[in-house]
């Protein structure tokens, strides 16, 4: 099944939800990486807010930015998305392997450490806007709906989970975003807090084979909802054999020149999707005519 997102507003607006199904991007996401469990199970989960957060911008060239940084083994992960369900991202340390937490679940919090997560929303205007918060548990969707409280003044309840097979392959992924907007009313609000005390764990509602419109009509029980068509979301790069030209140029014509020098071909690879790019000696003595000597501001790997 193709991973999707579906959006809902509820209780006649009072109420914006998104809910996904992601089992695909974080499965791709694993074999472009080659992650550990409990590394797939964070960058899943990373992926999967990605991709709902993506779907609130509304220009097609908007670009958002996921950065967690933390003091634990995986040390970093980053994901981009934009608002067309294009979705990548990538673990600073892929391979972490860890015990099963006090809950017998996949340690994420553990993996991830203590630190910040940053949100970077570039909308086409001069400077992007930037959030920052601390993490919180480390669990990835704690950390986003406290992100959603202090930096966007918005109440927010989020849900992100990854279930993996016995051949750690990943089985379920997906989660929910439920956001309170500003005039909602208090029995609203108290509905909506009663849905999500009941409410299974994300991987257990996705296992029984719920869709992400089930979810969204657990969450919202009892109230009026009305929901938009389901929007594909997938992990894709755009990262080029240009972009990596471009890249190369950017270092500057000396650090250029010492690479030439060791006679070697080189090969650069994509953060986002691991692709690998091999350039030989020629290709670096021409792409070196068209770089300038001193450093420009890097156009690297990213978006
Ligand atoms: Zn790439």
């Amino acid at each position: 099944m193709e991973d999707y997102l579906i959006r809902a507003t509820a209780a006649g607006g009072q109420i914006r939800a998104f809910a996904a199904t992601t089992a695909v991007m974080a499965e791709d996401a694993r074999q472009a990486h080659n992650t550990s469990p409990v590394v797939t199970a964070a960058l899943g989960r990373l992926l999967t807010a990605g991709a709902m957060m993506g779907a609130m911008m509304k220009g097609e060239k908007d670009i958002l930015t996921i950065q967690v940084k933390g003091d634990g083994p995986v040390k970093g992960l980053t994901v981009t998305a934009d608002a067309l369900g294009h979705v990548k991202g990538y673990a600073n340390v892929p391979d972490v392997i860890l015990p099963a937490n006090n809950s017998g679940k996949l340690d994420v919090a553990g993996a991830v450490g203590e630190g910040i997560l940053s949100v970077i929303m570039d909308l086409g205007m001069k400077e992007p806007y930037v959030g920052q918060i601390r993490l919180q548990t480390g669990e990835i969707a704690e950390d986003i709906t406290y992100y959603f409280a202090v930096s966007e003044q918005v109440p927010s309840s989020v849900g992100l989970g990854v279930l993996m097979t016995k051949e750690n392959t990943v089985k379920q992924a997906g989660g929910f975003i439920v956001q309170l907007m500003p005039e909602a009313r208090e029995e609203v609000i108290r509905a909506l807090e009663e849905n999500l005390s009941k409410i299974d764990a994300v991987t257990t509602l996705l296992d029984q084979g719920k869709t992400p419109v089930e979810l969204l009509e657990i969450l919202l029980h009892g109230m009026e909802v009305e929901f938009a068509d389901p929007a594909p979301v997938r992990f894709v790069c755009n990262c080029g054999r240009e972009r990596m030209e471009r890249a190369l140029i950017s270092i500057g014509r000396d650090e250029l020149s010492n690479i030439i020098e060791d006679g070697e071909d080189i090969e650069v690879n994509c953060h986002f999707c691991n692709k690998i790019y091999t350039f030989t000696v020629e290709e670096l003595m021409l792409l070196c005519r068209r770089a300038t000597s001193g450093k420009q501001d890097a156009d690297g790997s990213g978006m």
